[in-house]
């Protein structure tokens, strides 16, 4: 996403600032970089994420169909080793749904090897591609509302929730929070979900208070909120990333945390 979309989800003072007692107050933070804390509210937390981490440009693909390959292939692996599958497939004229499945399953996996799990991950890729054709490709499927789009998403074998959601705010551009174990760390520790929450309530959560807080921030109706929050996904989603692996990491960095003030799983 391009710096000039995000200028408007910058929030730092438009948000209502009327902040949760912070666990702070009565012991000083050993955080000197970050002196002032940000209310608990997850505009808020976007904000400082962003004021940090600065924009992600997510997704990293050229075209659509990189970014639902890259979806698919990014499960249970580094993003690092699914980007050498990728240029494997760009290197090989591959990267097509037409060409997958021309190929021989035994090539595609060779093509997707440094991707880990590979025979499983070309036999999803296969389901997917056979799928995404006999649904009339991107045009066809860009028509379909969004609630229809997802259950069809999640009827492909090995297509779960996250990679659904990736694939509809990534690909699709729909307004769908997407939910990864970094986003779960992250709030639960922030104390704003339990730590097992559930994708789909954690997904409802997420969504409704970012909509009653952007409403309350804006004044906002629904022409506004459907023109912010896909950009506001898009990043909250990229950034939560970014933090969790610089500073909320399973063995959590909070020192270095921007977020220390107002977090009450601090260590
Ligand atoms: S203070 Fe620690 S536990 Fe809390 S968000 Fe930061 S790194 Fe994670």
């Amino acid at each position: 996403m391009s710096d000039g979309r995000l200028k408007h989800l910058r929030f730092p003072v438009e948000v209502p600032l009327t902040p949760h007692p912070s666990p702070l107050t009565h012991h000083p933070s050993p955080i000197t970089h970050y002196p002032s804390p940000v209310p608990r509210t997850f505009l808020a937390i976007f904000d400082r994420l962003l004021a940090v981490h600065g924009p992600q440009h997510w997704w990293p693909g050229e075209t659509p169909f990189e970014v639902m390959v890259g979806a698919i292939l990014t499960q249970n692996t580094a993003w690092s080793n699914v980007e050498r599958a990728i240029a494997r497939l760009k290197g090989q004229g591959a990267l097509d749904p037409e060409r997958l499945l021309a190929a021989a399953p035994a090539t595609v996996a060779d093509w997707i090897r440094s991707a880990g799990y590979f025979n499983v991950k070309a036999r999803r890729l296969r389901n997917f591609c056979h799928w995404y054709l006999g649904q009339g490709g991107y045009d066809a499927l860009a028509r379909r509302e969004t609630g229809a789009l997802r259950r069809d998403l999640l009827s492909v074998n090995g297509v779960g929730p996250e990679t659904a959601d990736d694939i509809l705010l990534y690909a699709f551009e729909r307004p769908v929070f997407v939910i990864d174990a970094y986003t779960r760390r992250l709030f639960s520790r922030l104390g704003l979900c339990a730590p097992d929450a559930g994708y789909e309530p954690l997904r409802a959560t997420l969504e409704r208070g970012l909509a009653h807080e952007l409403a309350r921030a804006r004044g906002a109706g629904r022409k506004a909120w459907k023109r912010d929050c896909v950009p506001l996904y898009n990043e909250y989603h990229a950034l939560i990333v970014a933090h969790a692996k610089r500073s909320c990491r399973t063995r959590p960095q909070c020192r270095d945390c921007c977020l220390a003030g107002v977090c009450p799983g601090r260590r």
